[in-house]
């Protein structure tokens, strides 16, 4: 029986580079069925708000998606889609992988991290406001259930992936009540998984930082409140070629939703310029969660010829081909 999965196109080259997706799941010869469901600036447009009910209830039946970047207005307009998703079907942890993939002549190699970032609370809590005309006040909410359920998750992850070292993140010598909070969680939780990793330990958000430019292959799996979650995925997203190689996933107890790290990159929508490697990972590791394993291997071994070949890597990967060319180039791959 086919499985039917919710898929959002986004805005700007979202619908490029889901459209990819969707043409190299198409050649896998996977049963999956695509339920469209649009949102973001067109449908604001059209409906006067960027995120229909009807997406929502897509999601909920369906329980996986896959969605294209959202546009999200600067300092006024509509809230984001992204973190309204996110909020709306509680999906509490973000897990951005950081891959070296072959063919790409970068500073670093064999870098192998795993960013999972709150996705619910912090300074994304939405709790804004100003204090006269003069003054803005946000508040930074960090909970002690929203903490334990995300170190939870990854530390249950990161075992069943083999993985040997833990760092959480935070800012707790000065945000001493905040993130002094998640710190403590974060021990508490990591009581049950002590013999289950060779370290576990912590790093003041600044200096990991740095650490992660100078010596990335030293971190293994990151845990992050949401700002520094954001922030530093990127960072990672940078050190193994930008944000066009960058996948995410959004989990929830029961729901899963799987986007590129990056946005809607106006500049280049419908120009054919658009890297769909981050969508086509967060798809492969869609398929993962589907149980298509060997799809989703096949997927993978198909990407990495096509990264060989730098006539088949789009301008962002130094290479010269087009979303489309580059797309063509893994179904071709797969035989
Ligand atoms: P962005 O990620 O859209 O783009 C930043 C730059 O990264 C681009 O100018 C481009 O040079 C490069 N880039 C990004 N994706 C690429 C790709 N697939 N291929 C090649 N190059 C790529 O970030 P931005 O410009 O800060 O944001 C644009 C819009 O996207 C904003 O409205 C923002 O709110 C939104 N956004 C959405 C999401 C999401 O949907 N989850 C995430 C981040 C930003």
């Amino acid at each position: 029986m086919a499985r039917t999965v919710t898929l959002i196109p986004g805005d700007g080259i979202g619908p490029e580079v889901t459209g990819s997706a969707k043409e190299v799941i198409a050649a896998l010869d996977v049963d999956i069925e695509w339920e469209i469901a649009e949102a973001g600036e067109a449908v604001m447009e059209k409906e006067g708000t960027p995120l229909p009910e009807t997406v929502l209830e897509s999601i909920r039946r369906n329980k996986v998606a896959l969605k294209g970047p959202l546009t999200t207005p600067v300092g006024t307009g509509f809230r984001s889609v992204n973190v309204a998703l996110r909020k709306e079907l509680d999906l509490y942890a973000n897990i951005r992988p950081a891959l070296s993939l072959p063919g790409l002549d970068l500073p670093y190699k064999d870098i192998d991290i795993l960013l999972f970032r709150e996705n619910t609370e912090d300074l994304y809590a939405g709790v804004e406001h100003m204090v006269g005309r003069h003054a803005a006040e946000s508040i930074k909410i960090i909970t002690r259930e929203g903490t334990e359920r995300i170190c939870r998750m990854a530390f249950e992850y990161s075992r069943d992936q083999g993985r040997r070292h833990v760092t959480v993140v935070h800012k707790a010598n000065i945000m001493k009540y905040t993130d002094g909070l998640f710190r403590e969680v974060f021990y508490e939780v990591a009581r049950d998984y002590e013999n289950d990793f060779e370290e576990i330990d912590e790093r003041i958000v600044d200096n990991m930082a740095m650490q992660l430019v100078m010596k990335p292959n030293l971190y293994d799996v990151l845990v992050c409140p949401n700002l520094y979650g954001d922030i530093l995925s990127d960072l990672c997203a940078g050190l193994t070629g930008g944000l066009g190689v960058a996948p995410g996933a959004n989990i929830g107890e029961d729901i899963a939703l799987f986007e590129p790290v990056h946005g809607s990159a106006p500049k280049y929508a419908g120009q054919n310029r658009a890297n769909p490697l981050a969508t086509l990972l967060s798809a492969k590791n869609m398929l993962y969660y589907l149980g298509y394993n060997e799809a989703a291997d096949r997927m993978q071994e198909a990407i990495n010829a096509a990264l060989k070949n730098p006539e088949t890597r789009t301008k962002d990967l130094g290479g010269s081909a087009g979303t489309r060319e580059f797309t063509r180039a893994i179904v071709a791959n797969l035989g």
